[in-house]
């Protein structure tokens, strides 16, 4: 049990029936990541952009839309391996590999919180020399598919040994690690990881969604991981109570920029069963996006604002008609329906809160 401080016994309780029943990823947080969260609290109480990170909200198990679903991106309908649904495969020339179901800690906002649960509750696993294995006997079949994108779960939690197995058996491809570890366990590298994957020339996607989440610990591991001379990018989601404001964004991409890490894209929130305490409707999403554009210079708003589909990743010029709450975007000849939340439920959070240090 969390201590009240953090989270009512109630709620709490009422959260963990649903990771019984419906599949929630459990409430787990790393000691590094509980310090920066136990300060938030003292300062403004619970509810705040870090809180809501890792802690379920009463919004997060009452409020529903009208069109929500468990994998909106329909992950397990791209497995082009029988029986791996942890080779996920929507383009040609690259796949993802979920090395494993492990985390540092839990997001609440993650959008593959019910995959991750089925593979934590599956008597099937694999060990990950296997599906190493398996990927690489895949991949030798498929010469179009040039890089590997390591995602999971997180794939730093599998440790020194196996990232070197992983990486020295899939020497042939690029490699792309995608991770929270950074700002979940930042000790996760070590000199040693940092040389391993400097040799191996990968490149490294953080996932970080709100300046507080560097701290000069942080910040003097992402240093020493530039002076490694590793590529650092970022992608982070669009969240509701989280980073909902330019202000905020601003402040994160700029925050990156200085430490060499390349913005990506700003992902927008799958509507996911129990997702909607973190989605915004489409008119604020477009707002964001403009004050963003407008008020930082282009290696910053150049930031792709997308949403990933069924179809693959779609941008604001992918739509095609608007009607009512459904959105058509188009990519490739092929179509995908959004349905925008319902009125009434997106809030803007107050920037006192977001920028609770200002
Ligand atoms: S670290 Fe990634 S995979 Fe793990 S819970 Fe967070 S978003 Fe999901």
């Amino acid at each position: 049990m969390i201590d009240e401080k953090i989270i009512d016994r109630e709620l709490q309780n009422r959260y963990q029936q649903l990771v019984e029943k419906d599949n929630l990823l459990p409430i787990k947080i790393s000691n590094f990541y509980m310090k920066k969260l136990i300060e938030e609290i003292d300062t403004i109480g619970k509810g705040g952009p870090l809180y809501r990170s890792v802690i379920p909200v009463k919004d997060k198990i009452e409020l529903k839309t009208s069109v929500e679903t468990r994998d909106y991106v329909e992950e397990d309908k791209h497995n082009p391996v029988e029986n791996c649904d942890y080779i996920i495969q929507k383009y040609e020339n690259r796949l993802v590999f979920i090395i494993t179901d492990v985390c540092f800690a839990h997001c609440q906002y993650c959008f593959r919180t019910y995959n991750l649960s089925k593979f934590q509750q599956s008597n099937l696993k694999e060990t990950i020399k296997n599906k190493i294995l398996t990927l690489k006997k895949y991949l030798q079949s498929q010469p179009n598919i040039r890089e590997v994108i390591f995602s999971g779960g997180d794939p730093l939690s599998i440790g020194f040994e196996n990232m070197k197995y992983a990486l020295d058996e899939l020497k042939q491809w690029n490699i792309r690690i995608h991770t929270r570890a950074i700002v979940y366990e930042p000790s996760i590298f070590t000199n040693e990881m940092i040389e391993l994957l400097s040799k191996h020339n990968v490149r490294l996607v953080f996932h970080i969604n709100h300046p507080y989440e560097i701290d000069e610990v942080v910040e003097e591991k992402i240093n020493d991981i530039r002076k490694a001379g590793i590529r650092m990018y970022s992608q982070f989601p669009l969240l509701r109570g989280i980073n909902d404001n330019s202000k905020v964004l601003i402040k994160l991409l700029i925050k990156m920029d200085e430490l060499n890490i390349r913005p990506l894209s700003i992902f927008i929130p799958d509507p996911i069963s129990y997702g909607a305490v973190n989605r915004i409707s489409v008119d604020r999403i477009e707002k964001i996006m403009d004050e963003v554009n407008w008020n930082t210079p282009s290696w910053i708003n150049s930031t792709r604002f997308v949403m990933d589909t069924t179809i693959g990743k779609v941008r604001r010029e992918n739509i095609i008609k608007r009607e009512g709450k459904c959105i058509t975007f188009s990519r490739d000849g092929k179509t995908v329906d959004y349905y925008d939340l319902d009125d009434g439920i997106d809030i803007p959070s107050p920037i006192e809160k977001l920028l609770w240090r200002e």
